[in-house]
């Protein structure tokens, strides 16, 4: 059983929970301004225009930095340490918080060029997660 705590899904958020549950990334992009957004939104933070539309993202990013967990963050988190947490850069632009996918946490530097793995934690939600290329 999984113990961790699991994103809430809401209206914003559904389309990109589904797509991942399908090993899909994808990001809401504003057709006003060309950017694209992360987290789901109804409104575009740079323009605040509407109507953001979800288009498919490569999955591809930098790590622009991160952290080694070696304590457990919770009794549902110890048998993960250590592990990495990290913000990465996405090709797209958005900056995305998620874990690094590794056996080796030393490894991990700031910069490296990571591709989205999936993790399927229950038959509902699947997490995004990246592991360095
Ligand atoms: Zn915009």
């Amino acid at each position: 059983m999984y113990e961790k705590p699991l994103p809430v899904v809401d209206t914003e958020s559904r389309p990109f929970w589904e797509a991942a549950k399908a090993h899909k990334l994808i990001l809401q992009h504003c057709s006003g301004c060309g950017k694209y957004v992360f987290y789901p939104r109804a409104l575009c933070p740079h323009c605040f225009a509407e109507g953001l539309a979800w288009k498919d993202a490569a999955g591809e990013g930098t790590i622009h930095s991160f952290t080694v967990a070696r304590r457990p963050a919770g009794p549902a988190f110890k048998e993960s340490v250590p592990y990495v947490i990290a913000l990465i850069d996405l090709k797209e632009g958005p900056r995305m918080m998620t874990n690094i996918v590794t056996d080796d946490v030393d490894s991990v530097r700031i910069g490296q060029s990571v591709k989205v793995v999936f993790d399927d934690v229950t038959d509902e939600i699947t997490l995004p997660k990246f592991e360095v290329v």
